[in-house]
């Protein structure tokens, strides 16, 4: 890619917070590593894996420290209104310009009635929004391959577009192994007249077990000629590496040739598979 083309887009890097003093050290190396390629921002998550809030600030104020842009995640599922607007303003006190706005997943066992005063994510934009202006960028949420508990794709569609409507600023999809799934996701959007960014989630594939677990519990589906080739590898985490790497930047060139307004990266604290594809794809090498 040129650099023109390069600079037009948005790339950035997912961390979740560590819960560990070796986790938070090799946390430290990673964001230094990817730093060198100057994303957009890095975007720590909330909540997820059991995460406590605690965590997230932890890493969230050590990379604002650093200099660095950050976009914390923020889930609203069971909580109140006003811990929400405390958790913000304690963002704004921190002149952090950007959220991720997500519902968060239900306890296991909850039904689909209310958990606490917000529970869909519109609700969440519609609160930041009101009571921050235009104070930060808001992220949500999009899913090309259809969220796991929404009752049809166009009932989701709708969903998506209130989060659009209650002021989002742009999209990270959740990941996906099938670049038609995001090109059919956009091309809806663009018919509903939904008009802004949506970033397509990228997750490397270092470890086949992992990777089917998280991707039935997400409703990411791997192809089936993926899903065997890396099976059919067991234990050669060498081999699963290298065709998962193949496959994932041959992915996100199609998705960039097609127009996709950037990559986010899911690099679950590691650096090497993300800036292998990151290499592949003529991203820029350290500064
Ligand atoms: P919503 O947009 O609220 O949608 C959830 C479901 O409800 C969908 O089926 C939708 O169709 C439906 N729905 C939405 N609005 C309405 C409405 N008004 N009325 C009726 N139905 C509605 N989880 C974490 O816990 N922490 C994180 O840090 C985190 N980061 C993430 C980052 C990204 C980029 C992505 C894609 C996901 C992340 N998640 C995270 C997971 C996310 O919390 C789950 O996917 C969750 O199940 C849905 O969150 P959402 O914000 O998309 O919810």
């Amino acid at each position: 890619m040129t650099s023109t083309q390069i600079a037009e887009r948005t790339f950035s890097f997912e961390l979740f917070p560590p819960k560990t003093d070796h986790g938070a050290a090799k946390l430290r190396d990673t964001v230094s590593t990817l730093n060198a390629r100057h994303p957009a921002f890095f975007s720590v998550t909330y909540g997820a894996g059991g995460s406590t809030q605690s965590n997230t600030f932890a890493t969230v104020d050590w990379i604002k420290s650093q200099g660095i842009e950050v976009a914390p995640h923020l889930s609203c599922i069971g909580s109140k209104r006003s811990e929400i607007v405390d958790i913000m303003s304690r963002y704004a006190s921190q002149a952090i310009r950007r959220i991720v706005a997500l519902r968060g997943d239900l306890p296991s066992g909850a039904g689909a009635g209310s958990m606490g005063e917000l529970n869909h994510a519109n609700e969440l934009v519609a609160l930041v929004r009101d009571q921050f202006r235009e104070a930060f960028h808001i992220e949500v949420a999009a899913y090309p391959e259809m969220h796991p508990q929404a009752l049809s794709f166009e009932r989701d569609l709708d969903n998506f577009k209130r989060k659009v409507d209650a002021g989002a600023d742009s999209a990270i999809t959740q990941y996906f192994y099938n670049a038609d799934a995001y090109e059919h996701f956009s091309d809806a959007c663009v018919r509903r007249g939904i008009d802004i960014p949506i970033v397509p989630g990228v997750m490397p594939i270092t470890n086949f077990s992992n990777l089917v677990r998280f991707s039935d519990a997400c409703g990411a589906e791997i192809p089936r000629w993926l899903r065997k080739r890396l099976e059919g590898y067991g234990d050669d985490v060498a081999a699963i590496r290298a065709l998962g790497t193949e496959a994932v930047s041959k992915m996100c060139q199609r998705l960039l040739d097609m127009g996709a307004p950037g990559l986010h990266f899911y690099t679950m604290n590691q650096a090497d598979p993300t800036l292998a594809i990151w290499d592949n794809l003529g991203l820029g090498g350290p500064l």
